[in-house]
């Protein structure tokens, strides 16, 4: 965690201030054209497990964040001529005031962006699950730490160039029967939080890629059953669970909206539904918030 002084402010803000700032100090009179730069982060301020949109203008070249150690691509969008990308916190992210760094021009000095992350309650959820599905056989345990295995892995290669644009869209129409985020008590023994949302789904159900990308990872685990992972470049993963039937396969490239599979009630699970998780660089993220905040991206 880094401390700053720098300026916060609440909800958009605006660094042309500071450009101009930078401007006035290093070319005293001098005939310079003034390379103004317009970065909105939306919001400045947001909990553990939430994600905001960062859009810059009249870029030259094109622009990086570092967020958190990591390089954040960023995706120029043609019909309102923004650069976007989107930083996140995870559910353990500690809360505090950090820095975003933004270049956006070649040799440029960079730009450090005060961001401040709360600490956020996302809630309890107590489950009620067989013996057998919770204290795992030796067997099944094994299995259990293969399949973490996998996954990580999987999270740990994603394609360097983004492959997403736009706004991203909801998997299915379903409304949510489980939050993201919440503490997940199984049997009165706290176990790891809720890493997705659950929306409501009837076996059979349609599901849709919510952004462009390629099929990571088409498995059936122990816990998320008939699983895909969508990796869609730039260190963002979307993640599909308990499925009862999958139609893509590894390697193939989805487009926004096509449709991956059929929701089902398999893996380890009290009732049909949808589990639906966004992995933003390595931090677990709530999908919704992604999905709300992109809108203004169409
Ligand atoms: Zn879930």
């Amino acid at each position: 965690m880094i401390e700053t002084n720098g300026p916060l402010t609440t909800g958009n803000a605006h660094y042309l201030l500071l450009a101009i700032l930078l401007f006035l100090l290093l070319s005293p009179g001098g005939a310079y054209s003034l390379s103004t730069v317009d970065i909105t982060i939306t919001p400045s301020t947001f909990g553990q497990g939430e994600v905001s949109l960062v859009t810059l203008k009249q870029a030259t070249g094109e622009p990086q964040m570092i967020w958190l150690g990591k390089r954040i691509p960023m995706v120029y969008n043609r019909k309102i001529e923004v650069w976007a990308g989107f930083i996140g916190a995870d559910l353990t992210t500690d809360p505090g005031r950090y820095k975003l760094q933004v270049n956006y021009t070649n040799n440029a000095e960079p730009n450090f962006i005060p961001i401040t992350v709360r600490s956020k309650d996302h809630g309890i959820r107590r489950i009620t699950l067989p013996r057998e599905m919770v204290e795992l056989d030796r067997d099944t345990l094994q299995r259990v730490l293969r399949e973490i295995s996998t996954v990580k892995q999987v999270f740990m290669t994603s394609s360097e160039d983004p492959l997403w644009w736009g706004r991203w869209t909801r998997p299915l129409p379903g409304t949510i029967v489980s939050p993201f985020g919440c503490k997940n008590i199984i049997n009165d023994m706290e176990r790891s939080p809720h890493s997705g949302v659950d929306l409501k789904a009837a076996v059979g159900t349609p599901i849709k890629a919510t952004n462009r990308g390629l099929v990571a990872l088409v498995a059936e685990h122990f816990f998320s059953g008939k699983s895909i992972v969508i990796d869609h470049g730039g260190g963002i993963f979307s993640m599909y669970f308990h499925l009862s039937h999958i139609s893509v396969r590894v390697g193939e490239l989805v487009e926004k909206g096509d449709p991956i599979g059929l929701s089902g009630s398999s893996g380890r699970i009290t009732g049909p539904h949808l589990h639906f998780g966004i992995r933003l660089n390595g931090r677990r993220i709530n999908p919704l918030t992604l999905i709300e905040i992109s809108k203004t991206l169409e």
